[in-house]
């Protein structure tokens, strides 16, 4: 039996968090994805790696393939025994041509399901402020398409009864109509000076809210300048957007962040990041690799595990690097059982136990010197201490340790290569100004970032920079950059705080 099928799934209107659960589950099934333009790429993360991607984007005036070929290759896709995730903006069957697409389905013999979405009519106004329906202002809301042309014979939509028929009207792909639709509903008795507004790329960082009145809405387009894709909303629960407003007042709505991390570790500040309201770019500036010995010192440490006392790490990598090793060696975590544990900070103590493991010493500040005293009462000259750590690290923590009379040993658990795929991306969003901050997360991230500036420190001009740390700060301080946050707490959610607080 044919084990292909169509999902139809609503991508919610840009906020990754605004997709379903259902939909993020099938999407994570498919082997074949089909993109729209209004689908927010950030959701592919949900995907298998190795699922096909084929984007089918449509934008008015450029339509890259017809809706009638779309359809078609889905229900090719799905004969093949394909399963196929059917990605849309919003939700698919608000305006979203998700019926035809089933229709066609339907006479193919392919089987399908039709997931719903959190569509723009409604989320990208509450990204705004304005709710839909408000008790004492709307106790109604229409949905609308403005793609049609309001002046033409035969048109589908009743101005005469929608113009007072309900109390918020939302207009979908209407911003190239504007003066048409705000005329047809004057002229059928709504007044001139109802509130209206329009939300462009509702729910994404850099949405785009305009408050107008009818009377203005179509003037305000021109001299604003505003472009699809906007939701036009015309109803008093406008109004209620001075009170309501909540996404797009906070700090670091709309701020361009850069993230210097390495791709694998960029996500988590990203998302904190994004989680209040940001636009993050991930220009990764080192890549972690395996070890430059291939695990020779790492080996040999985990084979003489029962001679050591302690086993110190000062990063999420190293613990994992280390495990992954002491795993891939047949070993299980009895080997460590003996050993006191010590991380550098919360992170790193927190993928400890991530393998069960409970710490025995975190800092109160995360920094190697404070590791160092907060060791002292707790080692005995002699002991045996093991480090997997990255290559290039600074020597503070086994000096220290080695000045207590401790036997440190010190191993290569991963390496931070320089990666120079951003660069010519990077070059360009400052060159056109594109960036309000850049983070730092330790000094190898500056002093990468900064190789692929080629000395053009000027480009940074405008551009706040943000330190994880002193010791990040100081290493921009070499540059003759002096960072505009420093955090006084050294975790992500530290610096994230720290933005928050230090941006203006
Ligand atoms: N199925 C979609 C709508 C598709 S029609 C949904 O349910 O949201 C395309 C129109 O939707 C655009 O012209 C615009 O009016 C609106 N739209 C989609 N996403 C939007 C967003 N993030 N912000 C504002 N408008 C959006």
């Amino acid at each position: 039996m044919n084990k292909g099928k169509v999902y139809l799934i609503g991508a919610g209107p840009g906020d990754p968090e605004l997709l379903t659960l259902k939909g993020k589950r099938c999407l994570g099934e498919a082997d074949v994805i089909v993109g729209d333009y209004l689908a927010d790429k950030r959701i592919l993360k949900f995907a298998k790696p190795d699922a096909e991607y084929i984007y089918v984007g449509k934008k008015v005036g450029c339509h890259t393939m017809k809706q009638h070929e779309i359809s078609e290759l889905l229900a090719e896709k799905g004969r093949e025994g394909k399963i196929v995730a059917r990605l849309k903006g919003g939700d698919p069957f608000v305006f979203g041509r998700g019926g035809e697409e089933i229709e066609v389905l339907r006479r193919a013999g392919v089987a399908f399901e039709e997931i719903p979405g959190v569509t723009s009519a409604i989320a990208a106004l509450a990204y705004a402020g304005i709710p839909v329906t408000h008790r004492g202002v709307a106790a109604s809301f229409t949905v609308i398409t403005g793609h049609e042309d309001p002046t033409k014979d035969k048109s589908s939509i009743h101005w005469d009864k929608l113009a007072c028929g309900s109390d918020t009207l939302i207009f979908l792909m209407s911003v190239g109509h504007t003066e048409l639709i705000a005329s047809q509903l004057m002229k059928y008795g709504r007044s001139p000076d109802t509130p209206a507004a329009f939300v462009r790329w509702g729910t994404r960082p850099y949405q785009e809210t305009y408050t107008t009145t009818l009377e203005n809405a179509a003037k305000d387009v021109v001299e604003k300048g505003i472009e699809p894709p906007a939701v036009f909303v015309v109803g008093n629960v406008v109004k209620l957007r001075e009170e309501m407003r909540w996404f797009d007042n906070r700090p670091l709505f709309g701020k361009r962040i850069i993230i210097t991390r390495s791709r694998t570790q960029a996500s988590r500040l990203a998302n904190a990041l994004e989680e209040r309201s940001a636009c993050c770019i991930e220009i990764p500036t080192i890549s972690i690799e395996a070890p430059s010995d291939d695990y020779a010192g790492m080996d040999d440490g985990i084979e003489h595990l029962d001679e050591y006392n302690w086993l110190i790490f000062t990063s999420q990598n190293g613990v994992n690097y280390f495990f992954n090793r002491l795993f891939e060696k047949g070993k299980d975590l009895r080997s460590v059982g003996h050993l006191k544990l010590a991380a550098i900070g919360p992170a790193t103590a927190k993928e400890l136990k991530k393998y069960g493991l409970n710490n025995d010493c975190v800092p109160k500040q995360y920094k190697a010197e404070d590791l160092v005293e907060e060791m002292r009462p707790l080692v005995k000259a002699g002991d045996k201490i093991l480090i997997p750590r990255a290559k290039v690290a600074r020597s503070v923590l086994p000096e220290g340790l080695e000045s207590m009379g401790c036997d440190v040993n010190v191993v290569e658990a991963y390496t931070t290569h320089p990666d120079k795929g951003g660069k010519e991306k990077l070059l360009e969003i400052l060159e056109n100004k594109k960036v309000d901050i850049v983070t730092f997360t330790s000094s190898s991230t500056v002093y990468n970032f900064m190789d692929q500036l080629d000395g053009r420190t000027e480009l940074l001009k405008g551009v706040q920079l943000a330190c994880i740390g002193p010791i990040t700060a100081d290493s921009c301080r070499k540059y003759h950059l002096e960072p505009d946050v420093v955090s006084d707490v050294y975790t992500i959610d530290g610096l994230v705080d720290a933005i928050e607080k230090g941006v203006h």
